[in-house]
Protein backbone atom coordinates (compact mmCIF):
# COMPACT_ATOMS: atom_id res chain seq x y z
CA UNK A 1 0.00 0.00 0.00
CA UNK A 2 1.15 3.14 -1.34
CA UNK A 3 1.79 4.96 2.00
CA UNK A 4 -0.01 8.89 2.86
CA UNK A 5 3.71 10.14 3.89
CA UNK A 6 5.26 9.10 -0.03
CA UNK A 7 2.21 10.26 -1.61
CA UNK A 8 1.79 13.72 0.09
CA UNK A 9 4.05 16.42 0.77
CA UNK A 10 2.54 18.80 2.80
CA UNK A 11 4.52 21.17 5.00
CA UNK A 12 7.65 19.97 3.46
CA UNK A 13 8.75 23.45 2.39
CA UNK A 14 8.81 25.38 5.74
CA UNK A 15 10.70 21.95 6.79
CA UNK A 16 13.04 22.55 4.25
CA UNK A 17 14.25 26.11 4.95
CA UNK A 18 14.87 24.49 8.22
CA UNK A 19 16.15 21.25 8.02
CA UNK A 20 15.57 19.27 10.92
CA UNK A 21 16.79 16.01 11.04
CA UNK A 22 14.11 14.13 12.83
CA UNK A 23 15.53 10.88 12.07
CA UNK A 24 18.88 12.06 14.10
CA UNK A 25 16.87 13.68 16.68
CA UNK A 26 15.24 10.29 17.25
CA UNK A 27 18.39 9.00 18.45
CA UNK A 28 18.19 11.33 21.44
CA UNK A 29 15.56 9.48 23.00
CA UNK A 30 15.78 5.80 23.93
CA UNK A 31 12.28 5.20 24.59
CA UNK A 32 11.18 5.48 21.21
CA UNK A 33 13.31 2.51 20.04
CA UNK A 34 10.81 0.17 22.85
CA UNK A 35 8.80 -2.42 20.90
CA UNK A 36 5.27 -2.61 22.14
CA UNK A 37 3.41 -6.03 21.83
CA UNK A 38 6.33 -6.82 19.63
CA UNK A 39 5.66 -3.63 17.22
CA UNK A 40 7.83 0.00 17.26
CA UNK A 41 6.45 1.84 19.85
CA UNK A 42 4.61 5.23 18.05
CA UNK A 43 4.37 7.59 21.32
CA UNK A 44 1.64 10.03 20.23
CA UNK A 45 0.63 11.04 24.36
CA UNK A 46 2.96 13.63 24.09
CA UNK A 47 0.89 16.05 25.68
CA UNK A 48 0.22 13.85 28.42
CA UNK A 49 4.36 13.80 29.16
CA UNK A 50 6.90 13.40 26.82
CA UNK A 51 9.86 11.10 26.19
CA UNK A 52 13.18 12.14 27.78
CA UNK A 53 16.42 12.70 25.57
CA UNK A 54 19.68 11.43 26.66
CA UNK A 55 21.47 14.80 27.84
CA UNK A 56 18.46 15.11 30.64
CA UNK A 57 18.39 11.71 31.41
CA UNK A 58 22.51 12.56 32.01
CA UNK A 59 22.22 15.03 33.78
CA UNK A 60 20.20 13.59 36.13
CA UNK A 61 22.73 10.71 36.39
CA UNK A 62 25.68 13.41 36.72
CA UNK A 63 24.16 15.59 39.60
CA UNK A 64 23.21 12.41 41.77
CA UNK A 65 27.04 10.69 41.51
CA UNK A 66 29.04 14.00 41.23
CA UNK A 67 27.68 17.45 42.88
CA UNK A 68 24.68 16.19 44.51
CA UNK A 69 23.74 18.09 48.24
CA UNK A 70 21.25 20.03 49.33
CA UNK A 71 21.08 23.45 48.41
CA UNK A 72 21.12 27.24 49.70
CA UNK A 73 22.44 25.38 53.09
CA UNK A 74 26.16 23.91 53.31
CA UNK A 75 28.78 26.12 53.19
CA UNK A 76 30.77 22.87 51.88
CA UNK A 77 31.72 22.19 48.22
CA UNK A 78 29.17 20.02 47.11
CA UNK A 79 26.11 22.23 48.51
CA UNK A 80 27.87 24.86 46.55
CA UNK A 81 28.07 22.94 43.17
CA UNK A 82 24.72 22.09 43.78
CA UNK A 83 23.12 25.32 44.34
CA UNK A 84 25.43 26.71 41.54
CA UNK A 85 23.55 24.32 39.28
CA UNK A 86 19.97 25.01 40.80
CA UNK A 87 20.30 28.65 40.48
CA UNK A 88 22.00 28.23 37.04
CA UNK A 89 18.79 26.50 36.42
CA UNK A 90 16.63 28.96 37.05
CA UNK A 91 19.07 30.98 34.34
CA UNK A 92 18.30 29.00 31.79
CA UNK A 93 14.36 29.28 32.12
CA UNK A 94 14.60 32.86 32.99
CA UNK A 95 15.81 32.90 29.36
CA UNK A 96 13.50 30.08 27.70
CA UNK A 97 10.75 32.25 28.73
CA UNK A 98 12.09 35.86 28.55
CA UNK A 99 11.26 37.03 32.05
CA UNK A 100 13.24 39.98 32.86
CA UNK A 101 15.56 38.46 35.88
CA UNK A 102 16.08 35.03 37.16
CA UNK A 103 13.85 35.89 40.57
CA UNK A 104 10.65 36.13 38.29
CA UNK A 105 10.82 32.37 38.24
CA UNK A 106 9.82 30.04 41.18
CA UNK A 107 10.63 26.35 40.86
CA UNK A 108 6.93 24.47 41.80
CA UNK A 109 6.23 20.74 41.48
CA UNK A 110 4.32 21.60 37.92
CA UNK A 111 1.68 23.51 35.97
CA UNK A 112 -1.00 22.73 38.85
CA UNK A 113 0.89 24.03 41.70
CA UNK A 114 1.86 27.57 40.40
CA UNK A 115 -1.81 28.14 39.34
CA UNK A 116 -2.66 26.98 42.60
CA UNK A 117 0.10 28.88 44.32
CA UNK A 118 -0.93 32.68 42.43
CA UNK A 119 -4.80 31.40 43.43
CA UNK A 120 -3.95 31.15 46.96
CA UNK A 121 -1.67 33.82 47.34
CA UNK A 122 -2.26 36.38 44.58
CA UNK A 123 -5.89 35.53 44.46
CA UNK A 124 -6.71 35.24 48.27
CA UNK A 125 -5.14 38.69 48.46
CA UNK A 126 -7.65 40.58 45.66
CA UNK A 127 -10.41 38.69 45.02
CA UNK A 128 -13.33 39.64 47.44
CA UNK A 129 -16.93 39.18 47.56
CA UNK A 130 -19.36 40.30 44.38
CA UNK A 131 -15.71 40.44 42.42
CA UNK A 132 -15.43 37.56 38.90
CA UNK A 133 -12.25 35.64 37.85
CA UNK A 134 -12.77 35.14 34.26
CA UNK A 135 -11.67 32.03 32.52
CA UNK A 136 -12.39 30.44 29.54
CA UNK A 137 -14.34 27.28 28.07
CA UNK A 138 -11.59 25.52 27.05
CA UNK A 139 -9.37 25.34 30.18
CA UNK A 140 -7.92 22.33 31.61
CA UNK A 141 -9.39 21.31 35.10
CA UNK A 142 -6.21 22.62 36.87
CA UNK A 143 -6.99 26.40 35.63
CA UNK A 144 -10.55 25.85 36.54
CA UNK A 145 -10.47 24.15 39.62
CA UNK A 146 -8.43 26.14 41.87
CA UNK A 147 -9.90 29.52 40.92
CA UNK A 148 -13.65 28.03 41.48
CA UNK A 149 -11.94 27.43 44.91
CA UNK A 150 -11.10 30.81 45.49
CA UNK A 151 -14.59 31.92 44.08
CA UNK A 152 -16.20 29.69 46.93
CA UNK A 153 -13.75 31.01 49.58
CA UNK A 154 -14.37 34.34 49.13
CA UNK A 155 -17.54 35.16 47.31
CA UNK A 156 -16.67 35.65 44.13
CA UNK A 157 -18.05 34.59 41.20
CA UNK A 158 -16.14 32.53 38.09
CA UNK A 159 -17.11 33.73 34.88
CA UNK A 160 -16.30 31.55 31.79
CA UNK A 161 -15.92 32.80 27.86
CA UNK A 162 -17.57 31.17 25.58
CA UNK A 163 -16.14 28.98 22.09
CA UNK A 164 -17.11 28.50 18.81
CA UNK A 165 -17.79 25.05 17.35
CA UNK A 166 -14.14 24.79 15.67
CA UNK A 167 -12.82 25.47 19.42
CA UNK A 168 -12.11 28.99 19.50
CA UNK A 169 -12.26 31.63 22.23
CA UNK A 170 -15.29 33.99 21.08
CA UNK A 171 -13.68 37.48 21.43
CA UNK A 172 -16.23 39.80 21.55
CA UNK A 173 -17.53 38.04 24.43
CA UNK A 174 -14.29 37.70 26.26
CA UNK A 175 -13.98 40.98 25.62
CA UNK A 176 -17.92 41.72 26.85
CA UNK A 177 -17.47 39.33 30.18
CA UNK A 178 -14.58 41.55 31.18
CA UNK A 179 -15.83 44.45 32.93
CA UNK A 180 -14.99 47.00 36.32
CA UNK A 181 -15.65 43.03 38.57
CA UNK A 182 -12.64 41.31 36.93
CA UNK A 183 -10.15 41.27 39.18
CA UNK A 184 -8.13 38.30 37.25
CA UNK A 185 -7.84 36.33 34.22
CA UNK A 186 -6.62 33.05 33.80
CA UNK A 187 -6.58 31.24 30.16
CA UNK A 188 -5.22 28.33 28.62
CA UNK A 189 -2.47 29.15 25.60
CA UNK A 190 -2.60 26.03 23.74
CA UNK A 191 -5.73 23.69 24.87
CA UNK A 192 -4.64 20.31 25.36
CA UNK A 193 -7.80 19.19 24.36
CA UNK A 194 -8.47 20.95 21.31
CA UNK A 195 -4.60 21.59 20.12
CA UNK A 196 -6.28 25.49 19.57
CA UNK A 197 -3.31 27.82 20.02
CA UNK A 198 -5.51 31.18 21.97
CA UNK A 199 -4.57 34.82 20.62
CA UNK A 200 -3.44 35.23 23.95
CA UNK A 201 -1.52 38.44 23.42
CA UNK A 202 -4.94 39.75 22.17
CA UNK A 203 -6.89 38.97 24.99
CA UNK A 204 -4.15 40.22 27.37
CA UNK A 205 -4.67 43.29 26.13
CA UNK A 206 -8.14 43.52 26.31
CA UNK A 207 -7.65 42.08 29.94
CA UNK A 208 -5.11 45.20 30.74
CA UNK A 209 -7.11 47.73 29.27
CA UNK A 210 -9.47 47.09 32.17
CA UNK A 211 -6.61 46.53 34.85
CA UNK A 212 -7.06 42.82 34.98
CA UNK A 213 -4.08 41.00 35.61
CA UNK A 214 -3.39 37.67 33.77
CA UNK A 215 -2.42 34.26 34.24
CA UNK A 216 -1.24 32.31 31.14
CA UNK A 217 -1.21 28.58 31.26
CA UNK A 218 1.64 27.47 28.88
CA UNK A 219 2.24 24.23 29.34
CA UNK A 220 1.06 23.02 25.81
CA UNK A 221 2.92 26.06 24.35
CA UNK A 222 6.81 25.61 25.46
CA UNK A 223 7.45 22.26 23.85
CA UNK A 224 6.19 23.44 20.74
CA UNK A 225 6.97 27.72 20.11
CA UNK A 226 9.16 30.17 21.58
CA UNK A 227 7.49 31.93 24.53
CA UNK A 228 8.30 35.61 25.66
CA UNK A 229 6.46 36.46 28.40
CA UNK A 230 7.52 40.37 28.45
CA UNK A 231 6.36 40.38 24.52
CA UNK A 232 3.33 38.76 26.03
CA UNK A 233 2.79 40.88 28.59
CA UNK A 234 1.34 38.43 31.24
CA UNK A 235 1.86 38.79 34.47
CA UNK A 236 2.02 35.05 35.74
CA UNK A 237 2.74 32.30 33.27
CA UNK A 238 3.24 28.56 34.28
CA UNK A 239 4.40 25.57 32.59
CA UNK A 240 5.53 21.76 33.52
CA UNK A 241 9.14 20.25 32.80
CA UNK A 242 7.76 16.57 32.32
CA UNK A 243 5.85 17.82 29.02
CA UNK A 244 9.37 19.90 27.29
CA UNK A 245 10.97 16.50 27.71
CA UNK A 246 12.10 17.53 31.02
CA UNK A 247 11.50 15.06 34.21
CA UNK A 248 8.25 15.05 36.16
CA UNK A 249 7.65 16.69 39.15
CA UNK A 250 9.23 19.96 38.28
CA UNK A 251 7.71 23.28 36.75
CA UNK A 252 8.03 27.04 36.58
CA UNK A 253 6.10 29.53 37.64
CA UNK A 254 7.19 33.17 36.19
CA UNK A 255 5.38 35.75 37.79
CA UNK A 256 6.16 39.85 36.91
CA UNK A 257 8.55 41.12 40.00
CA UNK A 258 6.77 43.92 41.19
CA UNK A 259 3.33 41.07 41.88
CA UNK A 260 5.64 38.74 43.06
CA UNK A 261 7.61 40.84 45.55
CA UNK A 262 4.30 42.11 46.84
CA UNK A 263 2.61 38.21 47.32
CA UNK A 264 2.44 36.45 50.84
CA UNK A 265 3.97 33.05 50.77
CA UNK A 266 2.25 30.23 49.88
CA UNK A 267 3.67 27.25 51.91
CA UNK A 268 5.64 27.90 55.15
CA UNK A 269 8.58 26.27 56.47
CA UNK A 270 12.85 26.61 55.64
CA UNK A 271 14.07 28.12 52.97
CA UNK A 272 11.41 30.44 52.53
CA UNK A 273 12.20 32.95 55.41
CA UNK A 274 14.62 35.51 56.65
CA UNK A 275 14.57 35.04 60.45
CA UNK A 276 12.23 33.04 62.84
CA UNK A 277 11.24 33.77 66.59
CA UNK A 278 8.03 32.40 68.02
CA UNK A 279 7.49 36.07 68.34
CA UNK A 280 7.66 36.92 64.33
CA UNK A 281 8.85 35.20 60.82
CA UNK A 282 10.22 37.57 58.35
CA UNK A 283 9.71 35.97 54.99
CA UNK A 284 12.21 35.97 52.35
CA UNK A 285 12.34 37.67 48.85
CA UNK A 286 11.08 35.83 45.71
CA UNK A 287 11.53 33.42 44.16
CA UNK A 288 12.95 31.46 48.37
CA UNK A 289 9.65 33.16 49.51
CA UNK A 290 7.99 30.49 47.39
CA UNK A 291 10.44 27.74 48.00
CA UNK A 292 9.28 26.39 51.07
CA UNK A 293 11.24 23.28 52.21
CA UNK A 294 14.22 21.36 50.19
CA UNK A 295 12.82 21.71 46.63
CA UNK A 296 13.12 19.31 43.72
CA UNK A 297 17.12 20.05 43.20
CA UNK A 298 18.06 17.67 40.32
CA UNK A 299 14.60 17.90 38.23
CA UNK A 300 15.12 21.54 38.07
CA UNK A 301 19.25 21.17 36.90
CA UNK A 302 17.46 18.28 34.54
CA UNK A 303 15.04 21.03 33.49
CA UNK A 304 17.52 22.66 32.66
CA UNK A 305 18.93 20.36 30.85
CA UNK A 306 15.55 20.25 28.82
CA UNK A 307 15.82 24.26 27.79
CA UNK A 308 19.15 23.44 26.63
CA UNK A 309 18.15 20.72 24.33
CA UNK A 310 15.13 22.80 22.91
CA UNK A 311 17.01 25.77 22.09
CA UNK A 312 19.82 23.94 21.14
CA UNK A 313 17.50 22.58 17.97
CA UNK A 314 15.70 26.19 17.96
CA UNK A 315 12.16 26.86 19.09
CA UNK A 316 10.99 28.01 15.78
CA UNK A 317 12.67 25.21 13.84
CA UNK A 318 10.91 22.68 16.23
CA UNK A 319 7.30 25.12 15.47
CA UNK A 320 7.72 24.51 11.62
CA UNK A 321 8.66 21.41 11.56
CA UNK A 322 5.55 20.03 13.72
CA UNK A 323 3.36 22.66 11.88
CA UNK A 324 3.82 20.40 8.75
CA UNK A 325 3.21 17.30 10.95
CA UNK A 326 0.16 18.53 12.25
CA UNK A 327 -1.54 19.65 8.87
CA UNK A 328 -0.32 16.28 7.84
CA UNK A 329 -2.03 14.38 10.62
CA UNK A 330 -4.99 16.57 10.25
CA UNK A 331 -5.36 15.99 6.85
CA UNK A 332 -5.06 12.14 6.31
CA UNK A 333 -7.61 11.56 9.17
CA UNK A 334 -9.78 14.15 8.57
CA UNK A 335 -9.82 12.14 4.99
CA UNK A 336 -10.68 8.55 6.66
CA UNK A 337 -14.46 8.42 6.21
CA UNK A 338 -16.17 7.79 9.60
CA UNK A 339 -13.72 9.97 11.14
CA UNK A 340 -14.63 13.61 12.79
CA UNK A 341 -12.03 15.93 14.15
CA UNK A 342 -12.87 17.60 17.31
CA UNK A 343 -11.87 20.85 17.41
CA UNK A 344 -10.72 22.94 14.25
CA UNK A 345 -9.21 25.99 15.14
CA UNK A 346 -7.35 28.30 12.19
CA UNK A 347 -4.24 28.18 14.43
CA UNK A 348 -3.38 24.73 16.27
CA UNK A 349 -0.92 22.94 17.90
CA UNK A 350 -0.04 19.72 18.61
CA UNK A 351 -2.92 17.70 19.09
CA UNK A 352 -5.46 16.31 16.64
CA UNK A 353 -8.96 15.28 18.79
CA UNK A 354 -10.82 12.69 16.83
CA UNK A 355 -14.21 10.31 17.16
CA UNK A 356 -14.64 7.32 15.10
CA UNK A 357 -18.32 6.70 14.17
CA UNK A 358 -19.19 3.77 16.24
CA UNK A 359 -16.08 2.93 18.02
CA UNK A 360 -15.87 4.01 21.89
CA UNK A 361 -12.65 6.33 22.34
CA UNK A 362 -11.58 3.52 24.78
CA UNK A 363 -11.85 0.99 22.97
CA UNK A 364 -9.98 2.88 20.02
CA UNK A 365 -7.30 3.61 22.15
CA UNK A 366 -6.81 0.03 23.45
CA UNK A 367 -7.18 -1.50 19.79
CA UNK A 368 -5.05 0.95 19.04
CA UNK A 369 -2.24 0.19 22.00
CA UNK A 370 -2.00 -3.41 20.33
CA UNK A 371 -0.73 -2.13 17.51
CA UNK A 372 2.16 -0.45 19.18
CA UNK A 373 0.38 3.54 19.22
CA UNK A 374 0.09 5.17 22.28
CA UNK A 375 -2.83 7.66 22.58
CA UNK A 376 -5.00 9.22 24.82
CA UNK A 377 -8.79 8.13 25.48
CA UNK A 378 -10.60 10.28 27.60
CA UNK A 379 -11.83 13.82 28.16
CA UNK A 380 -8.30 14.92 28.61
CA UNK A 381 -9.08 16.50 32.09
CA UNK A 382 -11.08 19.20 30.13
CA UNK A 383 -14.85 17.84 30.76
CA UNK A 384 -16.15 21.29 30.07
CA UNK A 385 -14.60 20.76 26.43
CA UNK A 386 -16.33 17.75 26.23
CA UNK A 387 -19.38 18.71 27.15
CA UNK A 388 -19.61 21.83 24.45
CA UNK A 389 -18.83 19.12 22.29
CA UNK A 390 -21.61 17.11 23.41
CA UNK A 391 -19.25 13.69 24.12
CA UNK A 392 -17.71 12.04 26.49
CA UNK A 393 -14.57 11.55 25.46
CA UNK A 394 -12.12 12.24 22.23
CA UNK A 395 -9.15 10.18 21.13
CA UNK A 396 -6.25 12.27 21.07
CA UNK A 397 -3.11 11.83 19.26
CA UNK A 398 -0.57 14.34 20.32
CA UNK A 399 2.78 15.33 18.51
CA UNK A 400 6.13 16.26 19.41
CA UNK A 401 9.25 17.21 17.92
CA UNK A 402 10.35 14.04 17.26
CA UNK A 403 7.31 12.24 15.71
CA UNK A 404 7.41 11.42 11.70
CA UNK A 405 5.03 11.15 9.19
CA UNK A 406 5.09 7.53 8.92
CA UNK A 407 4.18 7.25 12.52
CA UNK A 408 1.13 9.52 11.56
CA UNK A 409 0.47 6.73 8.79
CA UNK A 410 0.49 4.06 11.12
CA UNK A 411 -1.97 5.86 12.79
CA UNK A 412 -4.26 5.60 10.26
CA UNK A 413 -3.61 2.19 9.68
CA UNK A 414 -4.40 1.61 13.11
CA UNK A 415 -7.69 3.43 12.43
CA UNK A 416 -9.03 0.92 9.48
CA UNK A 417 -8.07 -1.60 12.05
CA UNK A 418 -10.79 -0.28 14.17
CA UNK A 419 -12.75 0.55 11.95
CA UNK A 420 -12.74 -3.17 10.84
CA UNK A 421 -13.36 -4.56 14.14
CA UNK A 422 -16.57 -2.09 14.68
CA UNK A 423 -17.63 -3.02 11.05
N1 LIG B 1 -2.72 22.80 31.73
C1 LIG B 1 -2.68 22.15 30.56
C2 LIG B 1 -3.09 22.86 29.31
C3 LIG B 1 -2.27 20.82 30.53
O1 LIG B 1 -2.22 20.18 29.37
C4 LIG B 1 -1.90 20.18 31.73
C5 LIG B 1 -1.48 18.74 31.75
N2 LIG B 1 -2.26 17.90 30.96
C6 LIG B 1 -1.94 20.91 32.91
C7 LIG B 1 -2.36 22.21 32.87
C8 LIG B 1 -1.54 20.31 34.21
O2 LIG B 1 -0.18 20.03 34.21
P1 LIG B 1 0.49 19.20 35.38
O3 LIG B 1 -0.33 17.95 35.51
O4 LIG B 1 1.88 18.93 34.89
O5 LIG B 1 0.47 20.04 36.60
Amino acid sequence: MAMLHEAKNIGSSSAEKHPFDVDKIRQDFPALGLRVYGKPLVYLDNAASTQKPVSVLDEEDRCYREYYSNVHRGVHYLSQKATEAYEQARRKVQGFVGAARPEEIVFVRGTTEGINLVASTFGRGRVEAGDEVLITEMEHHSNIVPWQMLCEQTGATLRVAPIDDRGEVILEEYEKLLNERTRLAAMVYVSNALGTINPVERMIEMAHAQDVPVLVDGAQAVPHMKVDVQALDCDFFVFSGHKMFGPTGIGALYGRWDLLSAMPPYQGGGEMIRSVSFAKTEYAEPPARFEAGTPNIVGAIALGAAVDYLQGLGLEAIRQYESGLLDYATEALSAVPGVRLVGTATHRASVVSFLIEGAHPHDVGTILDREGIAVRAGHHCAQPVMDHFGVPATVRASLALYNTRQEIDRLVTGVAKVQEIFG
